[in-house]
């Protein structure tokens, strides 16, 4: 089969590979599509660890095709998408309800291979079926979204409060919606791309800004009388981590959800945190909230598809890599299939 394989940093082919093979406990899906991810071009510069040797890739959609002799829940021909964090199930975090926490936890690229790929293979328990009528291209969105909710959760946002959002690709426009779904009445997204403020506006967004142009921080004041109750860090880099300390109210929260390179430092006020008794959230993948998501996207309460900029081969890997460091479009599908 077609495989993206890692061979070290910077250093990403397309090779052919042999298909994966298929344990006792293992389903074999063939992909549909894999959702091209911040993570990806963090594993390609050697940011975020990938092995020599194995296949990114952790946003996916597709087809059982095979199970191992004791896979009981799904069968062949079941659409699924994966969740691609195995965890060991016995470790303090696991069995506390946290096993984003997992101190053993993997990524499906380390177990047999990652979803740039014709086939993938994964435990039994990571794959969720799409309810009928729910298009394979959103399924792709299901772990980004397991983790939008997961922040969501995280900020526990209150009827009529108000929210920023730093960064407006699809993780940032999918929290503006669980925002308003959350019931804020105002969502100001501050965003450098016209093509994603415009879907901003367009999935619920009550204002954008183009940091550009204008002052966010300034903008974002003005805009929610004074600062916001909750503030979403979704751009994943030092500014705009700053600014989230700079737009929060008295009272409010912080949520970082963006990957920042993990040597990165922002300087904050400890004397600000006290005084004004903010809260300081990290988000991290998600635990109990795939379920949740599933019946979000099935039923279009939250809207994935309108976030799908581009569906690409997976000869055009190195494109998207391209284009996903120039910010280039918003969701970028791959696909081992001709679309
Ligand atoms: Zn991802
Ligand atoms: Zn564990």
């Amino acid at each position: 089969m077609k495989a993206i394989v890692s061979h070290g940093v910077k250093d990403f082919r397309l090779e052919e590979r042999a298909l994966p093979d298929v344990g006792d406990h293992d389903v074999l899906v063939e992909v549909e599509y894999c959702g091209f991810c911040g993570t990806d071009v963090h594993m390609y510069h050697g940011t975020w660890k990938l092995n020599i040797g194995c296949t990114p890739g952790h946003e996916v959609s597709g087809i059982i095709r095979e199970i191992g002799s004791k896979v009981k829940s799904v069968a062949p021909g079941d659409p699924v998408a994966v969740d691609p964090g195995i965890t060991c199930g016995v470790c303090a975090y696991c069995q506390s309800s946290q096993p984003n926490l997992c101190v053993d936890r993997i990524g499906m690229y380390h177990y047999k291979g990652g979803g740039f790929a014709a086939y993938t293979c994964v435990p039994e328990s990571q794959v969720y079926c799409l309810k009928e009528g729910t298009p394979l291209e959103c399924g792709a969105f299901l772990e980004p979204a397991s983790c939008c909710v997961h922040a969501a959760d995280r900020a526990d946002i209150k009827p009529g409060q108000t929210v920023a959002v730093l960064g407006g690709g699809a993780i940032g426009l999918m929290l503006m919606q669980l925002s308003v779904l959350s019931g804020a009445t105002k969502v100001v997204v501050s965003e450098p791309q016209s093509i994603r403020r415009q879907l901003a506006i367009q999935l619920g967004a009550e204002q954008v800004i183009d940091p550009g142009q204008q002052n966010p921080v300034e903008e974002i004041k003005d805009i929610t009388n004074g600062g916001v109750d909750v503030v979403f860090e979704s751009a994943g880099i030092p500014v705009t981590v700053s600014q989230c300390f700079e737009v929060v109210k008295p009272g409010g929260k912080i949520i970082l959800v963006g990957v920042n390179d993990p040597a990165t430092r922002v300087e904050f006020s400890p004397y600000q945190v006290f005084r004004n008794e903010l809260s300081v959230l990290g988000s991290l993948l998600s635990h109990d909230t795939y379920p949740r998501t599933l019946e979000l996207i099935s039923t279009e309460t939250l809207k994935v598809q309108p976030l799908i900029s581009h569906r690409l081969n997976l000869s055009k890997f190195h494109d998207a890599l391209k284009m996903h460091e120039q910010q280039k479009g918003i969701k970028i599908l791959i696909s081992p299939k001709d679309k």
